[in-house]
């Protein structure tokens, strides 16, 4: 089953998106070998970017967050386009895992609680924008809801959650709710009642789609339903990029790289993609 995201808007004042993201969590784990506590990380940052994506204005458009709480992984980076492309990737995948005294993984402190987000949005303008706040708690959600809130003046409620077991994905998604200016007053206080009870997301998103959720949750507000599209996981990368990384070496760096092991072997760190260079395409790029 491909993840599917779906939209819907409440009296014209609340955007409601929600992802299913099984597929896309358990298409990282297998690309990165994720250990339990990077994989419910990565994959809840994923499922944002997915929410995220979906808000570029136009398909070409590409968003970057990068999520660095100065824990024990590292730092996360999540892509998406306006097409419903997403990747990810993780400094430190094997992370140990460590639980709360709930029962449930720690990922605040495998995050940590001492640093930033980043968004970088490349909207085709000729400069890109960015945009930061620093992290509050490290379990993601609510660290997306801070930096929309602060950086973008965007009063939002984000709840993102990735359910595994025996290493593997067996449900995931999430909600992401943006309020209008003109949202009256009530109509906020019911929204954040509900959004309170919003727990155990990936329950939530058990045998259910996202259009499910969303009328489970808000379906007494009459949500009318806008948009759906198929979220992948999906590399951009390819031989002309790659080409720009061995530039970037230089002459003398790449020769004595061949010089060494024979060849140069860059591996994307999204896709897991091995790309070559032997000596004769070196002396080419760089006669
Ligand atoms: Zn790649």
């Amino acid at each position: 089953m491909p993840s599917i995201l779906t939209k819907a808007i409440i009296e014209n004042a609340v955007i409601i998106s929600a992802v299913e993201s099984k597929a896309l969590v358990n298409r990282a784990i297998k690309i990165h070998n994720l250990s339990p506590v990077a994989a419910a990380a990565l994959g809840r940052a994923l499922t944002m970017a997915a929410l995220m994506g979906k808000e570029l204005k136009n398909e070409d458009d590409y968003l970057t967050a990068t999520i660095n709480g100065g824990g024990p992984l590292g730092t996360i980076t999540v892509c998406a386009d306006g097409k419903g492309r997403v990747k990810g990737t993780v400094s430190n995948p094997v992370v140990e895992t460590t639980l709360r005294p709930d029962g449930h993984l720690d990922v605040g402190s495998a995050v940590g609680r001492d640093g930033a987000i980043t968004v970088i949005k490349d909207l085709g303008l000729k400069q890109p924008y960015v945009g930061t706040s620093k992290i509050i708690s490290g379990e993601i959600a609510s660290d997306f809801a801070y930096y929309y809130a602060t950086s973008e003046q965007q009063p939002c409620g984000v709840t993102l959650g990735v359910g595994l077991q025996k290493g593997r994905c067996k449900s995931a998604g999430g909600v992401f709710v943006q309020v209008m200016p003109n949202c009256p007053e009530d109509l906020l206080y019911r929204l954040e009642t509900v959004m309170y009870a919003m727990d155990e997301m990936s329950y939530q998103f058990d045998g259910s789609t996202a259009e499910q959720v969303i009328k489970r949750f808000f379906g007494e507000f009459n949500p009318v339903f806008t948009e759906t599209q198929v979220v992948k996981y999906k590399c951009n990368c390819g031989k002309r990029k790659i080409n720009n990384v061995v530039k970037g070496l230089g002459k003398q760096e790449a020769q004595s790289i061949i010089d060494e092991l024979g060849q140069i072997e860059i591996c994307c760190h999204f896709c897991g993609k091995k790309y070559t260079y032997g000596q004769e395409e070196i002396d080419k790029m760089f006669k």
